[in-house]
């Protein structure tokens, strides 16, 4: 693939002012809000990706207020300082990863909630407020905030919007864009822009809420969301867990339920090596050797029925389906794919990619998968939110490794092709970050290329909001 040339936005890190300035105007208009703290500084080196900066950025700014925000970015324009906005640094792109000479901008301490309107089935929150820690205090009021990350207890409302976060009830209630309203932005300068209503509808001018969800924190701080939100499900959910002989059996079962309209809030898919390191994380023999695993859950008033018709599909592809009516059993088996994170963690260390494709494409891509593995001599263990058709291939590194190594750039680079090739995307939600960002052209042709580099550069001319994430080669090819 070809390498994006560094983009036209790209700031100079210092080239107005030196550091030591830049610092003691932070001191001096932000106090406590600002740590040098080497410990502090080290931790927003990287995030859960693994990926590590060269260097300690210049500053981390713990803002917890609105004005803070502003006052950071006035000082980063002035200066011509890089800013990261940054979330829970749960990200897998190293999209908020600071380095040398760059300020790091947490929002995470901004994180209460400032409204809720059962009305309206609205609320208005800050970025920092973690999405678990919303609908805790939803669910008394019988409302519900659907994104669902799986990092959903450790990821903040801020990071989901600014990388347009899905998970795994995405394919039936939406990925984060599907459930925000409005946004107030801190721009570049400093000045906030107020995006989209309170309103169901509203088609007034450009949808610049829908522009800032996803961009990646390249655009503008976001310092407050309004919320769409749902009634609870009420209907006791049906989930059927079922194991197949092999991975393309699985895949073809769930594309076989997404074209016979059945919607479950859930399908997830993992291949039999993912199912091994969890029967091994469990101490269990739930899976048994080189058997795949489907979970599909239905939610609503129809669940019994479209369990019935998915299970016959389930059989029909070969699989030993597994229907669960009451809640205990349907939560051990969904707790079977939720336990995929950790037996992951305590493999070592891993890249976690996201490719997604047509649904329908879902058995080619792990037919890629799979061939990618042979001829690179890779282990790459995928799951699946197989609704949507979004895979984690996860490859495998040596124990003790830092660095990626060329050659699972290569594989992956292949991977990325692949999905490409099949009609899907180099990634369905963990964003583009610095690690992707080699690959965007590829997908998206030089003209929209050319075109967000310009919308990035109304928003952002000085290029100081995350330089030489997303349209910026940040790093060199393998
Ligand atoms: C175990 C695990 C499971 C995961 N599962 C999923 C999943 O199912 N689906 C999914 O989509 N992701 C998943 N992720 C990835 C990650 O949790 C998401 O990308 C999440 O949305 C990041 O939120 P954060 O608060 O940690 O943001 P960060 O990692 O801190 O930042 C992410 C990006 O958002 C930007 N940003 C953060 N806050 C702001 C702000 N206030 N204004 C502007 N930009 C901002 C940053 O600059 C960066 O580009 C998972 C991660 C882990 C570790």
């Amino acid at each position: 693939m070809t390498r994006t040339s560094p983009g036209p936005t790209t700031a100079e890190p210092s080239a107005a002012a030196s550091s030591a300035a830049v610092l003691a105007a932070l001191r001096e208009e932000l106090g406590a809000a600002v740590s040098t703290d080497p410990a502090d500084l080290d931790a927003a080196r990287t995030d859960k990706s693994g990926w590590r900066s060269a260097g300690a950025p210049l500053a981390l700014v713990n803002a917890t207020t609105v004005s803070e925000v502003q006052t950071t970015l006035r000082i980063a324009a002035r200066t011509g300082t890089p800013v990261i906005p940054r979330g829970a640094g749960t990200g897998l792109a190293a999209g908020g990863v600071g380095s040398t000479g760059e300020i790091v901008l947490s929002t995470l301490g901004m994180n209460r909630i400032l409204e809720v309107s059962e009305a309206d089935e609205l609320a208005v929150v800050e970025p920092g407020l973690i999405n678990d820690a919303l609908n805790e205090a939803l669910a008394p009021r019988g409302l519900w905030y659907s994104p669902d990350p799986a990092s959903k207890a450790i990821s903040s409302i801020g990071g989901n919007i600014a990388t347009n976060a899905g998970g795994l009830l995405c394919a039936k209630y939406g990925v984060t864009r599907e459930s925000v309203l409005g946004l107030t932005v801190a721009l570049a300068d400093g000045t906030l822009l107020k995006t989209g209503h309170r309103t169901v509808k509203g088609v007034t001018g450009y949808d610049l809420t829908a522009l800032m969800i996803g961009s990646e924190g390249t655009l503008g701080v976001i310092v407050e969301a309004t919320l769409r939100l749902r009634p609870l499900p009420t209907a006791p959910p049906v989930t059927i867990g079922a194991f197949f002989p092999d991975v393309r059996r699985a895949a073809a079962a769930s594309a076989a339920i997404t074209a016979a309209r059945l919607r479950p809030a859930a399908m997830e898919l993992m291949d039999a090596v993912s199912v091994r390191m969890v029967d091994s994380y469990l101490g269990a023999d739930i899976g048994g050797v080189g058997r795949a695993f489907l979970l599909i859950r239905f939610d609503d008033g129809a669940a019994a029925d479209d369990a019935r018709i998915a299970a016959d599909i389930v059989r029909a592809q070969g699989g030993t389906p597994e229907v669960s009516t009451d809640v205990a059993t349907g939560e051990r088996l969904l707790d079977y794919r939720r336990a995929y994170h950790p037996a992951l963690a305590a493999v070592g260390r891993v890249l976690i990619e996201d490719v997604a494709v047509p649904r329908s494409a879902l058995a080619a891509m792990f037919d890629e998968i799979a061939r990618i593995e042979r001829e690179h001599g890779v282990r790459i263990p995928t799951v699946a939110h197989a609704g949507d058709g979004n895979l984690h291939p996860n490859f495998l590194l040596d124990p003790g490794i830092e660095e990626v190594p060329e050659s699972i750039w290569r594989a992956a680079d292949e991977l990325f092709r692949s999905a490409i090739a099949l009609g899907g995307t180099l990634t369905g939600e963990h964003g583009v970050g610095l690690l992707k960002s080699r690959w965007l052209e590829e997908e998206l042709g030089p003209q929209s290329v050319g075109l967000q580099r310009a919308i990035k550069a109304v928003f952002d001319p000085a290029g100081i909001l995350n330089p030489g994430r997303v349209f910026d080669a940040g790093l060199a090819l393998p």
